[in-house]
């Protein structure tokens, strides 16, 4: 039921009635009816607001009127929160579960005991956060930076709707979380006192003659006219404007799917958001009992172990570029759309076979854009020039240099086959084609064929973000001074570059030293904001190789230890059900790790699958022996035809990796290279650096 009679619309306020007069943080409310508003109600506290609604509901009710009732707070809390709390994902459950605990009065309210009551069942750190009280609330941090959040931060719908707050946040400015919880219980009452007659969109069937919905004014309005309370403006806008919404339209924006967080009204539901399955724990277990995994065996299981973490939105294609399509994209029409010809010249109809030809010219011209009318006579010739469609009558063209022009007629020789110098309709691709296939990565020229063949509209994977964090208790920030045995940190600005090159997004965690308990704060964060975490340094098994301690009492961690030089053991694992890359510390080590193992891994996270660096083979410019049992590579370059290698491999070499333009990749037997001899060369431009 979409054709409602009466909207009214709600401004709520969660903070305590404190006066009489009219304030701008207190209730709003408008009612609309045939597209013309009533004047914008004040409604001091919630028991007023209550009362108002209820009449109004029960006057609606009386006069046989549909009804649709928008408050401007979240119905739903972000994906977990309901269950963790009520053991049910139903959000109507967690509203009865807030009813019975929130005690509200004019001037004062427990919401911020609750939110530190509920905050201690989950360690207490989160998810809820600021106080507005002057006293301490056990588990209710005051700042966001002493917060965690045991669940996302936002709802989906918040993601799309740029610029939101979220509902943990119970105080400050532009803060919802107070709304919420003190929203909730009195709309579970109304449903209550007028049960059978309430639906919750999106919770319920609207087949009821009353709806609740969620709506946010600010989204869509601007700053309120000079003169005018803000929320008394926002409401009479929104009131007036579902009034005056077309059936058709209104039935469009209450078509969303969203049973447990719910949606705000208005904001277009992506046709297409699609999580992916989360990892499994086990995906990165090696065989057990090989002592060092040779570097196919680990790359072959990374291989098969991993998949893409990343979203899926239809997205118009002006965004498209650098990201990987999601789906096969199909023309939506031909390139070239018509026959059309290739060069400046004459056309006509039918190949002409050796000897000289003399035709007479047809009146008029066809050129790119600009039709010819009518047909071409056979036997005549038309002027044309490139790009244009082929008129009726004409097949084949000849050149302009080709032809002797007279006042009226033109001469050529022979031969010339039927259909030179034209290009066929679809020739390059035909409508219905498939263009580009999914796990592409958009490059320009892509964006040029999906101009060509009409494509407005692509389904892409959302960029991955990659955390990078450095550990070390050496470490300093690069540029500030370094005292004795300190160093500063060049594997973060490296990754984070690395990362940018390759095309996700970097999110740049910083440093965090040898100590177990920041270590783990920073993972956590890493893990909420990004789809997978490279950290460096830490990654052995010894006294202060926290990473990899950390990632082993999470359950999900393995030691590789590959046979590959230069690396040590890289720490793979799950946190918080994130992949993260546990990068050798030595920053030769941590870019060739990166470099081979990371980014086809990255690859296959991003939905672009798999990527083998496209080498080659050219003669060495150096001699080396190498032993067998073990994959190696050299920071390599190429001069005059030939591969040089750095002058030394000390994995210390940061100079060496900057001198390089490639590595040259060592089979994992012994060899003996000797100048001439072919290596296989890798630029770092097939690495995508
Ligand atoms: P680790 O893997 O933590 O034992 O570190 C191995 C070596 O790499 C040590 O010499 C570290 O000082 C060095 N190292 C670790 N992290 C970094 C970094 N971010 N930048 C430069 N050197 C580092
Ligand atoms: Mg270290």
């Amino acid at each position: 039921m979409t054709a409602f009679d009466t909207f009214a619309m709600v401004d709520w306020s969660g903070g305590n009635d404190t006066g009489k007069r009219p304030r701008k943080d207190a209730i709003w409310a408008c009612v609309a009816r045939a597209g013309e508003t009533e004047a914008p109600i004040y409604l001091r506290n919630r028991v007023v607001a209550r009362d108002w609604i209820s009449d109004l509901i029960a006057a609606e009710l009386a006069a046989g009127r549909l009804l649709m009732l928008g408050f401007d707070f979240p119905f739903g809390y972000p994906r977990g929160f309901a269950r963790a709390l009520t053991g049910s994902d139903d959000p109507l459950a967690l509203w009865d579960w807030f009813e019975a605990r929130i005690e509200d009065a004019p001037g004062a309210n427990n919401r911020f005991d609750l939110a530190g009551e509920i905050n201690r069942r989950f360690g207490g750190e989160g998810p809820f956060w600021a106080n507005a009280l002057a006293r301490d609330i056990d588990g209710l941090p005051r700042r966001k930076t002493q917060y965690r959040n045991p669940f996302p931060d936002r709802r989906a719908v918040e993601r799309l709707a740029k610029g939101s707050f979220t509902c943990w946040q119970l105080a400050g400015a532009g803060a919802v979380g107070s709304q919420v919880m003190m929203g909730l219980p009195v709309l579970c009452e109304l449903r209550r006192r007028f049960a059978g007659q309430v639906a919750v969109w999106p919770f319920e069937t609207l087949d009821r003659p009353v709806a609740l919905v969620e709506i946010w004014p600010s989204l869509t309005l601007g700053a309120a006219p000079a003169g005018q309370i803000r929320d008394a403006w926002q409401v009479e806008q929104v009131a007036r404007a579902l009034s005056r919404l077309d059936p058709g339209a209104l039935a469009r924006q209450l078509a969303v799917e969203a049973p447990e967080e719910g949606w705000i009204l208005g904001v277009e539901q992506m046709k297409t958001e699609i999580e992916p399955p989360p990892l499994r724990n086990d995906c990165f277990a090696l065989p057990a009992g090989v002592e060092w995994t040779p570097v196919d065996t680990a790359l072959a299981h990374l291989r098969d172990r991993l998949g893409p973490v990343t979203s899926i939105r239809t997205e118009p294609v002006a965004g498209a570029l650098g990201r990987v399509l999601a789906a096969d994209v199909v023309a939506q029409r031909s390139n070239p759309p018509l026959a059309n010809s290739a060069v400046d010249g004459y056309g006509f109809a039918g190949g002409r076979p050796e000897g000289k030809h003399v035709l007479p010219l047809a009146v008029g011209r066809a050129a790119a854009g600009l039709a010819h009318d009518g047909a071409v006579p056979a036997g005549q010739a038309l002027r044309i020039l490139t790009g244009a469609a082929l008129p009726e009558g004409v097949d084949t063209v000849i050149l302009e240099e080709d032809v002797t022009l007279g006042e009226d007629r033109i001469a050529f020789r022979g031969p010339l086959k039927q259909g030179a110098n034209t290009r066929m309709a679809g020739e390059d691709v035909a409508a219905g084609q498939v263009a580009l296939r999914a796990g592409r990565v958009v490059t320009p020229a892509d964006m040029a064929l999906l101009s060509a063949l009409g494509v407005s509209e692509l389904s892409l994977r959302d960029r991955l973000r990659v955390a990078v964090l450095s550990t070390g208790d050496e470490l300093v920030e690069p540029g500030e001074p370094a005292g004795p045995g300190q160093i500063p940190d060049a594997n973060r600005p490296m990754l984070l570059s690395m990362l940018h090159r390759f095309g996700f997004v970097p999110e740049d965690m910083g440093r965090v030293p040898d100590d177990r308990d920041s270590l783990r704060a920073r993972l956590d964060a890493a893990a909420e904001r990004a789809d997978v975490i490279l950290t460096s340094g830490g990654a052995s098994a010894g006294d202060e190789d926290h990473v990899s301690a950390l990632l082993q009492e999470a359950g999900a961690m393995q030691q590789w230890r590959i046979a590959v030089k230069p690396g040590r053991p890289l720490a793979l694992g799950l946190w918080r059900g994130k992949p993260v890359f546990g990068l050798p510390g030595n920053p030769v080590a941590a870019m060739v790790c990166t470099l081979i193992f990371a980014r086809p891994a990255l690859s296959l996270l991003a939905g672009a699958g798999w990527t083998v660096p496209q080498g080659f083979e050219i003669p060495a410019a150096f001699e080396k022996r190498k032993k067998a049992g073990r994959r190696e590579y050299l920071r390599a370059r190429v001069r005059d035809g030939r591969v040089e290698a750095f002058r030394s491999e000390g994995s210390g070499l940061i100079s060496g990796l900057s001198w390089a333009e490639g590595l040259v990749e060592l089979g994992d037997g012994a060899g003996h290279i000797r100048p001439g001899d072919p290596v296989r060369f890798i630029p770092f431009g097939s690495f995508g650096l």
